[in-house]
């Protein structure tokens, strides 16, 4: 018995990471972090076909890039088959297992034929069958009974053994099941906490059987995370919803407000703060205060999250961030002297051209230029903007003083007037703050945009 804390993160290769599976490491992180316990990392690769490095690196890698540091080397069930068939073995000589033969169409069609329930229908239970190759395993369920235990989000759940198939612990091909394989291992890694998603929570019985009948007493407190729901409150789906967190780490969300984000679908700090250094989580976060209700993975928070945590970056920081998602130079070199401006602004990185690319010249789009120059003085604001820059110092408070100026001849309120000197110059109709903007442009060019949208609107 160990008097540390344990819990793991036990990924299978699927080649990205899910945000729902992000979310149990992180609660499996935090757990650790918060309890001064471990948090171990097991690499669930028993399918030979999915046993491919290239299947585990993106889950490694974005749990590094989540800041979610695990203990210890990871765990490979590949490395361990010796371990499930000593397992396997001993069930079988307590009669807690026994071999089968049948195929998958025979059990179909037993079940077919006795209008029964689907399932295994328990036909080679006493046929005596010698195990080996060729011939599955099969786990040899109570008739009776409940399997039961207090889950530490859910409270009490039972199932009843007789609703339990005699489920597979080795296929026919000798391989080991899921359910073997993680039974047995959070034995052998000391897990005291199993902490993972509610898609779990039907095979626990079967996981409890298996342990049980190992002899294995010290069971470990499970705790089953909510569901993530998009907003029609159905369960994310790779086909409709973003769920690869490396998808999120492309559009410019931050580790940090990631992370943050994901601690709170189930949980929130007692107080109320959501965003937050992940130390104060660490220290606030309490396992039996997670909510079993599925969690509505909410993008407009996420966005809300991501903008706090932009503004909170030493700006510094922020503009090296922020230059991965420029590729031009020239644009790369605004940001450097505009970024403050940028960062109070942005939700997330991948706006970045959106917001420099006027460098170049006028955006292409159409609606801002309708919108902006419906206002009717906008072709007296061009010209009057034309002749107060032909002579201005170049400086941000003189560029403001003389538009108020023209706004104020022409009778038209400020936010109003900008509309067709930025469109003139930028190409839309919202973006980072005019007069800094034309500083950064210069004279010559800023006067060649303004004539050239005076030119257009005739
Ligand atoms: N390998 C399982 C999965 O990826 C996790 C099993 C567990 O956490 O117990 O869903």
């Amino acid at each position: 018995m160990t008097d540390v804390f344990r819990c793991r993160f036990a990924p299978s290769p699927t080649g990205y990471l899910h945000v729902g599976s992000a979310q149990s490491a992180l609660f499996n992180w935090l757990f650790a972090r918060s309890t001064g316990g471990q948090f171990l990392l097991r690499i669930e690769d028993t399918d030979a076909e999915r046993n491919r490095p290239e299947l585990t690196d993106n889950i490694l890698e974005m749990l590094q890039w989540l800041g979610l540091d695990w203990d210890g080397e990871p765990v490979h069930q590949s490395d361990r088959f010796d371990a499930y068939r000593a397992a396997a073995d001993q069930l079988i000589a307590s009669g807690a297992a026994y071999a089968c033969d049948c195929t998958t169409e025979q059990v179909q069609a037993r079940n077919k034929a006795a209008g029964g329930p689907p399932g295994y229908d328990g036909f080679c239970r006493d046929r005596g069958l010698e195990p080996g190759p060729g011939r599955a395993l099969r786990f040899r369920t109570p008739d009776d009974g409940v399997t039961a235990w207090d889950d530490v989000v859910r409270g009490k759940v039972t199932f009843d053994n007789a609703n339990l198939e005699d489920f597979v612990l080795l296929r026919s091909s000798g391989t080991p099941t899921f359910l073997l394989a993680n039974a047995v291992d959070d034995d052998f890694m000391g897990i005291t906490h199993v902490i993972r998603g509610e898609d779990h929570v039907n095979g626990t019985p079967k996981y409890l059987l298996i342990r049980a009948a190992l002899g294995l007493v010290d069971q470990p407190q499970l705790a089953h995370l909510p569901l993530l729901v998009n907003e029609g409150r159905k369960k994310l789906s790779k086909r409709r919803d973003d769920v690869s967190v490396a998808d999120y780490k492309a559009k410019g969300y931050l580790p940090e407000a990631m992370r943050n984000y994901l601690s709170l679908l189930g949980w929130g700090p007692p107080d109320g703060v959501e965003v937050r250094p992940i130390e104060e989580l660490v220290e606030l976060f309490r396992l039996e205060d997670v909510n079993p209700s599925p969690a509505f993975f909410d993008l407009k928070k996420l966005d809300y999250v991501n903008a706090e945590w932009i503004r909170r970056l030493d700006p510094a920081d922020f503009v090296e961030r922020a230059e991965a998602f420029l590729t031009d130079e020239a644009e790369r070199e605004a940001l450097r002297a505009l970024g403050s401006l940028a960062q109070e602004r942005m939700k997330v990185l991948s706006e970045m051209p959106e917001y420099f690319d006027w460098v170049h010249g006028p955006a292409d789009d159409e609606r801002s230029w309708e919108k902006a120059m419906k206002v009717p003085a906008a072709a007296d604001l061009l010209d009057g903007a034309i002749a107060g820059y032909e002579d201005a110092p170049w400086d941000r408070d003189e560029l403001h003083a003389r538009f108020m100026d023209l706004a104020a001849r022409l009778e038209t309120s400020a936010s109003k007037a900008q509309g067709p000197i930025r469109v003139a110059v930028t190409g839309r109709i919202s973006g980072l703050p005019l007069f800094e903007l034309l500083v950064h442009l210069g004279r010559e060019e800023t006067l060649a945009r303004l004539r050239a949208g005076r030119a257009r609107l005739g």
